[in-house]
């Protein structure tokens, strides 16, 4: 059996739920578990309306009128998302009567979105007598820990997706089961509250569901032709990634890359999965597989990414730093302030470290480091990040210095990832652009391919 995974663009209108359907079925007979994002931009339309619903505005125009619009225009009856968009405007009354929205709220109401997608997508293939029913994913066993917004499956998850969903799985060709179409990116926690995994984590329900079940792979369907060298919004000559590790693509998410969820490369890791990433705008293209290693000697530049919205802090303590104990202390301060550190390096008497601006206070934070050390923090700052082999750091740290030199462009911290593939560079957000463009040029260009380093 398969599991596939299809994104809020592959499935955000009825003309794209169509061509989606058409997918399913050409794959029918490998058994797929079908695994959906919320239509489009409706998760972030959501969220708005919780803002308008603070203000006393309760308006959910847009994400009625494209789910009773794409009902109409499949032909399938509404029932179910009448009734759901009715919960959901009482849940935006109730926000809009409390003036407030906390986390937990805010999971329930983005909930709806993957609601309403499996619904119109599981009513639609049983129109074609393709038999399919739709499963919210609390149903076939995902259940999470109570950090809303951002929670982890409890490893419970494993063995209640294999009890749900193994009878489909061990089923027989013409047995009449149901393809089951679940939702993405959401749980329930163990008191039986609506939860969800993060932004783009549907990724991660598909790569839950394919090795819990032991798939024999995981679709997870793109509008790109998989994983890209780079972000393709940025360099528009980014070229695919035909073959990536698990590793990789756990540090490209995790330096910034969109294209999958930073935690969902973790369930598969641990079978031995394979995941596949395809493009449903251009199904021909090969599209990117990701595995446990590579068997053909990959080009030693893989892909590079930037990530905006960072601060970097320096801490200085000419007294301290060498003496044992230092960065314990250091390290202990940005735990008890739930800062999580992305980038580090030190030198004799600084140790310096980049943390996400978005999530992190820094009041605290400066006020526990005065105590034993100098502190400067600067915002605005980006991380680029080169997924590499660094057993060739020299050289292709000579490359990447040669080229950014020419351009006149200066870093300000340069740190070699210990999961040795990746080698991470901050400079100013308003240049890290540039600093990609430079950087995929050289490694991606014409000047790349000929010494081999990029593809
Ligand atoms: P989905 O909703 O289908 O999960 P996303 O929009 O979350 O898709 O992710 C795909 C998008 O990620 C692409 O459209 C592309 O713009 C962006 N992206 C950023 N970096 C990369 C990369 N290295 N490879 C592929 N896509 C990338
Ligand atoms: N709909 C959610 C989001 O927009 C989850 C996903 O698409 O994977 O983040
Ligand atoms: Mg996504």
């Amino acid at each position: 059996m398969i599991v596939m995974k299809f994104g809020g663009s592959s499935v955000a209108n009825a003309e794209r739920i169509k061509h989606v359907a058409n997918i399913i079925k050409s794959f029918e007979e490998k058994r797929p578990v079908v695994v959906l994002s919320a239509m489009g931009d409706t998760t972030d339309h959501l969220l708005e309306a919780a803002d308008a619903a603070l203000e006393g505005h309760i308006t959910i125009d847009a994400v009625e009128k494209l789910h009773m619009d794409t009902a109409a225009e499949l032909g399938v009856p509404s029932g179910d998302i009448v009734k759901l968009l009715g919960e959901l405007r009482t849940l935006l009354t109730g926000i809009s009567m409390l003036r407030e929205v906390t986390p937990r709220s805010k999971d329930y109401l983005v909930s709806f979105g993957e609601r309403l997608s499996v619904r119109l997508m599981a009513a639609y293939l049983n129109s074609l007598n393709i038999r399919s029913v739709f499963r919210d994913a609390w149903d076939v066993g995902f259940v999470s820990d109570s950090n809303y917004t951002s929670a982890d499956l409890l490893p419970a998850t494993w063995e209640n997706i294999r009890k749900e969903l193994g009878p489909y799985r061990d089923g027989k060709r013409g047995d009449g089961l149901p393809i089951p179409v679940v939702t993405g990116f959401i749980a329930k926690d163990e008191r039986g509250f609506i939860t969800t995994l993060g932004r783009g984590g549907s990724d991660l329900t598909a790569t839950m569901l394919g090795a819990a079940l032991r798939a024999d792979e995981v679709q997870t369907w793109k509008d790109v032709d998989g994983i890209l060298t780079t972000d393709p919004r940025v360099v528009k000559e980014a070229r695919t990634v035909p073959v990536a590790t698990y590793d990789e693509v756990a540090e490209l998410a995790y330096f910034g890359a969109q294209v999958l969820h930073p935690r969902s490369m973790q369930p598969c890791l641990q079978t031995g999965t394979p995941v596949r990433v395809k493009n449903s705008y251009n199904i021909d293209a090969p599209g990117s597989i990701i595995v446990t290693r590579h068997e053909v000697k990959p080009p030693s530049v893989r892909a590079i990414t930037s990530k905006k919205n960072v601060t970097l802090i320096d801490i200085v303590s000419t007294r301290m730093l060498g003496q044992h104990g230092f960065l314990a202390k250091v390290f202990e301060s940005f735990a008890a302030h739930s800062i999580s550190v992305d980038v580090v390096a030190t030198s004799e008497v600084s140790v310096s470290l980049t943390v996400d601006s978005e999530k992190a206070h820094f009041a605290g934070l400066r006020h526990d480091l005065e105590k034993y050390a100098s502190i400067d923090i600067r915002k605005d700052k980006a991380i680029v990040t080169i997924i590499c082999d660094v057993r060739r750091s020299s050289s292709i740290l000579a490359a990447t210095f040669a080229a950014l030199e020419k351009e006149d462009i200066n870093v300000q911290m340069i740190s070699q990832g210990a999961s040795k593939v990746n080698i991470s560079m901050i400079c100013d957000s308003s240049e890290a652009q540039r600093v990609v463009q430079v950087l995929h040029d050289r490694y991606f260009g014409d000047a790349g391919i000929a010494t081999g380093e990029g593809q």
